[in-house]
């Protein structure tokens, strides 16, 4: 049960006066929701949508000393109103001031005459605020973002908060909901160590978040500014203790020792038209050994993009099933899961292993049979999304589950995936090679095995980086290469409303390229369905579709062997994890590959630098030393990498050292008061709520 303290940050927003279902949907898309994705976001999860910037209002030049576009207040008198001709909706309304400098006209569009009658009324004082416009030497301010009588100055925002936006949603709106939410703050128990928040002169978690969403100066956005460092600490320490209660109570319970008898594994291995690498045994063998033991296996294989995991997670599965129990294999997309079964089933079928998949596209009848067979004992093997998680879902015997490409699921599932099996080992994988330094903030204190070799005959990939300017040759190649039965990805940025960039949209190029090379050419984005996504990514493997355009959802994991050209439009808008990633989708037959690095210039140095680097290698633990590098380097604040989960304040990449002391401050608190008890384990619990790490303490009183 969640401590009463809590209850008003994790009320839905709508309960705050101004929101409503609509502007909560589209809130929800702009700060996430902790708990699912579907729900409407908390209070909690508005509060920590943290501003990026800062609009100070202070300057007060005066009318003729106000230089162009700066952001400046004025206090003026209202001259006259000069309404635009009937029916003309083009020509502004304007309404003149002035002040002992000089004349302003402030200039409204569309403006309804009553509203400025009454904020504007001729003869009275007021303050404005907003961007100053000189145009042909006279200054103008349209749409003054405030307008106030001088009563009501103290009002008058002098320095306001710059958040991310989205479509949708206006600013007021926004500040004023997060204004709200602030009001909503209780006065908390202080859960970190004293002499660590003296020794720090840290503010206490309540007014340090306040002060994060009211900066006065660029330096509180800092993530070095104290308190920022203070919530991210707040939040390490809330990820690494679930960690350590997760991993104190997988010690606690024991599992049960698996052994297979290898019969059904050397019918999977004859399957199978390649023979596995070096890497592969071993990562294996590992596996195998933690089976054998009576303990819970928690174990990260990391293995770059095409290193060969998947046969490696069929082969664990194997290993539980020949000792008479069941295995699931766990993927973050429908896509991925579909893939998965089509590799696996053949392997399976020629083992005797029976498989079936459950997503959120099975539905009614097919869903409860499948789930029937589960409960009987039928099923060996589960594929599916986090659907697997839901209720009903009931194994007879889960020995082992698979969590493929963990990064894009938080800490917050696996939890919850743990606390379901009564006995039940996980192997988590991953294909973004997470340098060592970072491994402990997202995996705690996991066993690791690493697929270090690519599987045999497999050639490195050319990789060129090409001005847009050059787009005819990069198209005049496809066509040539595609002719002769070669297959190719284009990937182009998602498009987000909010950012306005001119990101080339995934549909326009799809237009375009259709128009360059006929039918040959498919299209696959997010918004589609899955099951015409499904049917699309089946052309593209089968050849009847030589070249897919797509948007990045081909990022993770996506499999077609003889695709040997990925174009990479607009690549400086990638980091460096997400270009390695979906280079990966070719070099992964005994064909040469090549991928096409096309950018829009001018390039800023970092994205030079990440062209460079993926120019110069293949070797993703490299990459990821560099992108570690490279982000250290100070990237703007507020831009979201893709690929590492879980954190909405911290950036590990930055603070990499209070990671440290959180672990360590976790450790101790795990070991004297396992149960979180104390005083200070009751405010722990709090933060562990606070930061959606609560799992953990269910994994407390389940003892
Ligand atoms: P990832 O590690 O990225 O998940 P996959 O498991 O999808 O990689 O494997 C990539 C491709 O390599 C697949 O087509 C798979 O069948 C193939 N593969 C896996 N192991 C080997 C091997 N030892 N030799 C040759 N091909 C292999
Ligand atoms: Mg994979």
């Amino acid at each position: 049960m969640r401590p009463d303290i809590l209850n008003p940050l994790f009320r839905p927003i709508t309960s705050l006066a101004g929101v409503g279902p609509k502007i909560a949907e589209t809130m929800g898309r702009l700060v996430g929701s902790g708990e699912d994705e579907e729900d409407v976001p908390r209070i909690i999860d508005l509060l920590f949508h943290l501003p990026v910037g800062l609009i100070d209002r202070r300057s007060q030049p005066g009318i003729a000393l106000s230089p162009e576009g700066a952001i400046v207040t004025l206090k003026v008198r209202v001259d006259r109103h000069q309404k635009p001709p009937r029916g003309n909706k083009r020509i502004p309304y304007r309404v003149f001031a002035h002040d002992d400098t000089g004349e302003i006209a402030l200039t409204f569009f569309h403006a309804v005459d009553a509203w400025l009658d009454k904020q504007l009324p001729v003869g009275a004082t007021r303050y404005v605020s907003g961007r100053m416009e000189w145009f042909n030497g006279r200054p103008s301010m349209v749409h003054p973002d405030h307008i106030v009588s001088e009563a009501d100055f103290a009002d008058l925002p002098k320095i306001e908060p710059v958040y991310p936006m989205t479509a949708g949603l206006s600013r007021k709106t926004l500040v004023k909901a997060i204004g709200e939410a602030l009001a909503e703050l209780p006065t908390f128990p202080e859960w970190l160590l004293p002499d660590l928040v003296r020794g720090r002169d840290w503010m206490a978690f309540t007014p340090s978040l306040i002060r994060a969403h009211r900066p006065e100066t660029d330096g509180d956005l800092e993530p070095q500014s104290p308190h920022i460092t203070r919530l991210a600490f707040d939040e390490m320490l809330a990820s690494q203790l679930a960690l350590a209660l997760l991993r104190a109570h997988q010690r606690r319970h024991t599992g049960k020792a698996r052994r297979g008898t290898g019969a059904l594994r050397a019918q999977v291995l004859a399957a199978l038209p390649f023979r596995l690498t070096r890497s592969q045994w071993d990562a294996l063998a590992e596996i195998d050994a933690d089976l054998g033991r009576p303990e819970r296996m928690l174990r990260l294989l990391q293995g770059d993009v095409g290193s060969g995991k998947t046969v490696v997670a069929l082969l664990a599965a194997v290993t539980v099933i020949e000792a008479g129990a069941q295995a699931a294999i766990m993927a973050p997309t429908e896509l991925l899961v579909r893939q998965h079964a089509r590799t696996i089933a053949p392997l399976a079928d020629a083992a005797g292993i029976r498989i079936a998949v459950l997503t959120g596209r099975e539905k009614g009848r097919e869903r409860e049979n499948i789930l029937t067979d589960l409960a009987g004992g039928t099923i060996d093997l589960l594929l599916g999304t986090h659907a697997l998680f839901q209720s009903g879902v009931e194994f007879p015997d889960l020995a082992l589950v698979v969590v493929d490409e963990q990064h894009r699921f938080g800490v917050h599932q696996r939890l919850a995936l743990t606390a379901k099996g009564g006995a039940t080992d996980v192997l988590v994988m991953t294909a973004t090679p997470i340098p060592r330094t970072l491994l402990l903030s997202y995996y705690g204190d996991m066993d690791v095995s690493r697929l270090t070799e690519k599987p045999a005959g497999r050639r490195p990939i050319q990789t060129s980086v090409v001005p847009l300017e050059r787009i005819g040759e990069v198209v005049d190649r496809i066509r040539a290469a595609t002719s002769s039965g070669a297959k190719a990805y284009w990937i182009c940025p998602l498009v987000e409303e909010a950012d306005g960039l001119d990101l080339a949209a995934a549909e326009e190029r799809f237009a375009a390229l259709k128009q360059e090379l006929g039918p040959r050419v498919g299209l696959v984005h997010g918004r589609m369905k899955p099951a015409e996504r499904d049917r699309e990514m089946a052309r593209f493997q089968s050849g009847e579709i030589r070249v897919l355009v797509a948007t990045t959802v081909v990022e993770v994991g996506v499999d077609v062997p003889d695709a040997t050209i990925i174009v990479i439009e607009h690549a400086e808008r990638f980091g460096l994890a997400q270009l390695h990633q979906l280079r990966g989708r070719v070099g992964r037959s005994d064909r040469a590959s090549v991928c096409v690095l096309l950018y829009k210039g001018p390039l800023g140095e970092v994205a030079r630098d990440r062209m460079r680097i993926m120019r110069e290698t293949e070797d993703g633990f490299v990459i990821a030393e560099e992108d570690l590098r490279l982000r250290g380097g100070g990237e703007i604040l507020g831009t979201r990498q893709s690929g590492l989960p879980g954190f909405r304040i911290a950036r590990p990449e930055h603070q990499a050292m209070l990671m440290e002391a959180a672990r360590d401050d976790a450790r101790l608190i795990v070991e004297r008061d396992p149960n979180l008890r104390t005083a200070r384990g009751e405010a722990l619990r709090l933060l562990l709520y606070i930061f959606g790490r609560n799992e953990a303490i269910r994994l407390i009183r389940a003892g």
